[in-house]
């Protein structure tokens, strides 16, 4: 029994070519909690997961009607992706839960990450969100609606905002005693929404923290012994789609900076990733391990998947 932090990608509600209609989603949050159920019955675990294909459709849908119901600013669409997702997430959990026999009642949090206004992202927008567009799309969107935009990996053009770094997590104490007292919680959807402390308020900031970071954050916090990542890959590569790729097995904190620092790591993709797997490591988490939900089970057991370990 030890104590991990999961954090779910993308794939695991949606994948390429899935239309985002509930349903998909469910089942694929279906397959993600099928794929990673013996994981959750021998541990200890807080679920997280990213949120940046929903938040973005529900940024369009506000967009879209925003002449007969006032649109919502970034923040408050973030905590709608996170009302959504959860209640997917935890559909799909207790749906797994009855076929397998299984008690842990999952539990949503609806999370704020706190975040400095002196962080200087916020005049440098640099993660990508919300849905691909094609060229002459993003270049309207640029212009009218004023969005900072950027190619993406050959996928289309996506909506940049800021992504400041995540400074605590304002649920953490409930967080720790959730899991203590034997549920399942699922929290810090999409890094958490943002805010900060300004003149003796809390208020939300239109932003998005990077969900890596933040489960990262959340398991150093929480005193986790594993950080897991799951993504669409089951390795982090040197050289990655060129026919030089060469997968990362374990590896030591110090190599894997030299790597990260030679740029083999795609920001807005496995770059934060990988930061996210050394910053648990170095505060003294005793692995961090990047992988597919396919192969989750057995990279738990050190035997695949990338696994950044202390020096
Ligand atoms: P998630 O939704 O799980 O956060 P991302 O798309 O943000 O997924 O990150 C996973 C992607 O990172 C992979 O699909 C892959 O295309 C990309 N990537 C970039 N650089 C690398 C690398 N060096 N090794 C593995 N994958 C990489
Ligand atoms: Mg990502």
């Amino acid at each position: 029994m030890e104590k991990f932090v999961i954090a779910f990608g993308g794939n695991a509600l949606l994948r390429n070519g899935d239309v985002p209609s509930f349903q998909s989603q469910y089942e694929r949050a279906v397959e993600a909690f099928n794929g990673i159920w013996e994981i959750l019955e021998d541990n200890s675990v807080v679920i997280t997961h990213g949120n940046g294909p929903q938040v973005g459709n529900i940024l369009l849908q506000n967009e879209n009607s925003k002449n007969i119901v006032p649109s919502m600013p970034l923040h408050a669409c973030g905590s709608m992706s996170m009302g959504l997702i959860g209640h997917i997430m935890s559909l799909a959990y207790d749906s797994v839960r009855l076929q397998q026999g299984y008690s842990k009642e999952p539990v949503v949090i609806i999370t704020r990450t706190v975040v400095s206004d002196d962080d200087p992202a916020f005049s440098n927008p640099s993660k990508p969100i919300g849905p691909f567009y094609k060229k002459q799309e993003a270049d309207s969107l640029m212009n009218d609606l004023k969005w900072s935009m950027k190619e993406d990996s050959g996928r289309g053009w996506r909506r940049l905002v800021p992504s400041p770094a995540p400074m605590d997590i304002m649920e953490r104490n409930s967080i720790i005693r959730l899991l203590a007292d034997g549920f399942q919680p699922i929290a810090v959807g999409g890094g958490g929404i943002p805010v900060v402390r300004r003149n003796g308020k809390f208020v939300g900031v239109d932003a998005v923290i990077d969900k890596d970071l933040a489960s990262s954050l959340l398991a150093s916090i929480i005193d986790a012994h594993s950080f897991m990542i799951l993504t669409d890959v089951p390795f982090a590569y040197t050289n990655y789609g060129s026919k030089d790729q060469e997968k990362i097995g374990r590896i030591k904190l110090d190599e894997i900076q030299d790597l990260y620092s030679r740029g083999f790591f795609a920001s807005g993709s496995m770059g934060p990733k990988i930061k996210a797997a050394m910053e648990f490591v170095r505060k003294g988490g005793k692995r961090s391990i990047i992988t597919s939900i396919e192969n989750s089970r057995k990279a738990s057991m050190e035997q695949t998947g990338t696994i950044v370990l202390p020096n």
